[in-house]
């Protein structure tokens, strides 16, 4: 556990922001999430880690929640101030043994945090990534991303590749069967997303999900 001091914010709108630290030598693989909070504060919570282990700073994307503890501790915070952070933590990771599989990521939200992590550090992957938001405000960071490769499928306006919520271009799409499938976001999406593939006949030890909420 280490007191990590800020070195950038990066604002999205829509009470998204990135904030940067310093790495003090944390290590992690990509997919993995660590748990923050203030140094003296009571309540942590757990976040993915948004940033490559190729990167010498380590970064994390959050949503701020109405009335939400550490989301909103956090978004009070400026360069300068410190995190304490513990980590790394979790198994949402790649095995090296699949590296040359096609992969489906899909996220909600925040969850597209180790996705990021993922095609940066991994930067041949052959993957799709389908992303459901509200708004396209939430679109994080599209130009890290090959955008052949990313679909945003927008809830609330239009404008995204796709005006509905994931499920949908998932019913509408076809998913190559030998696809690796990475979930990431709210517990609605993983399980209807798992039955729309059960239905497709992916098998359970094809997908692998992390689940924030
Ligand atoms: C493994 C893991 C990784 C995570 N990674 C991230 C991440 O990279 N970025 C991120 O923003 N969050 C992430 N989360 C969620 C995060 O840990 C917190 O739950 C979130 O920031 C809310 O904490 P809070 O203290 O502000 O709200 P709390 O005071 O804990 O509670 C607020 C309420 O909001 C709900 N809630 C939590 N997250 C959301 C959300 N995104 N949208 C709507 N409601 C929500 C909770 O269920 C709760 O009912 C992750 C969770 C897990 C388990």
């Amino acid at each position: 556990m280490a007191n990590h001091r800020i070195i950038g914010i990066r604002d999205f709108g829509a009470g998204s922001y990135v904030l940067r630290m310093d790495r003090c030598n944390l290590d992690f693989e990509p997919g993995q999430y660590i748990i923050a909070g203030l140094p003296h504060g009571i309540h942590r919570r757990e976040y993915s880690v948004y940033s490559s282990p190729s990167d010498d700073f380590l970064e994390i994307l959050i949503k701020e929640i109405d009335g939400g503890h550490v989301s909103s501790e956090l978004r009070r915070l400026s360069v300068g101030d410190k995190v304490n952070v513990e980590g790394a933590f979790g198994y949402f990771r790649i095995s090296v043994d699949d590296l040359s599989a096609p992969f489906l990521f899909i996220a909600t939200g925040t969850g597209i945090s180790p996705f990021h992590s993922f095609t940066r550090f991994y930067p041949d992957l052959d993957y799709r990534l389908v992303h459901g938001i509200r708004s396209l405000e939430e679109r994080y960071d599209y130009a890290d991303y090959d955008k052949t490769r990313i679909f945003s499928c927008v809830s609330r306006e239009e404008g995204g590749s796709y005006q509905g919520r994931v499920t949908g271009w998932l019913k509408e799409n076809r998913l190559p069967e030998d696809s690796l499938v990475y979930l990431c976001g709210n517990s609605g999406m993983v399980d209807e997303v798992y039955s729309i593939l059960a239905s497709r006949g992916f098998s359970a030890d094809r997908i692998h999900a992390e689940l924030y909420f």
